[in-house]
């Protein structure tokens, strides 16, 4: 019976996991989601049986139509009876749709799929910019769904805007970069954050021995930014942290002890 290995690459060939590694050999097909040109000959060299489901949608059909295009591919491949690794870049749970679509489907017809982690954008942030997220806490939400929906905000703790260069860009089809979407989102942080608070674009290395680009920028700035489909925006807390002091009787402790 068709099996199916959801993986991740990372962002470049130094970033793949000795089990992804192996997931990539031992299939019968490779199925790749990489933009990576370096990634794919890598991905290539390991099996040569490799199919680029990114080539096959083209760039100029609706995106939401793209992934769910992706999901049936994967689905009716593993019904064929294939065993099947499918490779996605970075992590491949974190912000993609077609992966989950895939996974939940297969599952439930009763095939056997097994997602494995890979490095993320997000872990090169953490590490690029010294970042630890359980400082404080840290909010990570996709730019458009986070300028549509009411999510309450924590200034205290970091914000990630992922897709930050595409925000609204399939609702106003326009060629995004610093559209409307952009001034929306601007106007929406500063419901909680000064025009001066010093905010960053990140876009991490997609070669081995490359520097990230970091733009750090007052917020009133973020309209003028190079915003790619790749950066992510990174909003360091504002406020401090505030101790629930009352929950310290639930414990049955003093305030003094956690002074
Ligand atoms: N699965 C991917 C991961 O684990 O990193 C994320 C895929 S999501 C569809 C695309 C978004 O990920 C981009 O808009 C951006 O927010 C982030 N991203 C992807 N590549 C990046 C890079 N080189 N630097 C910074 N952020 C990146």
């Amino acid at each position: 019976p068709g099996r199916l290995v959801i993986a991740g690459c990372g962002l470049h060939p130094g970033h793949i996991t000795a089990e992804t590694v192996n997931a990539i050999s031992n299939a019968e097909l490779v199925m790749v989601v990489v933009p990576n040109p370096l990634s794919i000959v890598h991905i290539q060299s390991l099996n040569p049986r490799v199919e680029n489901l990114a080539k096959a949608y083209g760039e100029f059909v609706d995106r939401q139509h793209i992934y769910t295009a992706m999901a049936e591919r994967i689905i009716s491949t593993v019904r064929n009876g294939v065993d099947l690794c499918v490779v996605f870049y970075g992590h491949p749970a974190v912000f993609v749709d077609s992966t989950h679509i895939a996974r939940r489907i297969l599952l439930a017809e009763g095939y056997s799929v097994q997602m494995l982690p890979g490095i993320s954008a997000e872990d090169c942030l953490f590490a690029d910019l010294g970042i630890d997220p359980g400082e404080s806490g840290c909010q990570s939400y996709e730019a458009t769904q986070f300028l549509l929906n009411y999510h309450q905000l924590h200034t205290g703790a970091y914000l990630l805007l992922w897709q930050i260069g595409l925000t609204a860009a399939h609702l106003l089809r326009s060629l995004r970069l610093n559209g409307q979407g952009i001034s929306a989102i601007v106007q929406l942080l500063q419901q909680w954050y000064p025009d001066d608070h010093l905010i960053c674009v990140y876009e991490a290395a997609t070669l081995p021995g490359q520097s990230p680009r970091t733009q750090w920028m007052p917020l009133s700035e973020l309209e003028n930014a190079m915003l790619q489909d790749w950066s992510t925006l990174v909003v360091p807390p504002l406020t401090p942290l505030v101790l629930a002091e009352e929950r310290l009787a639930w414990l049955g402790i003093e305030a003094d002890r956690v002074a």
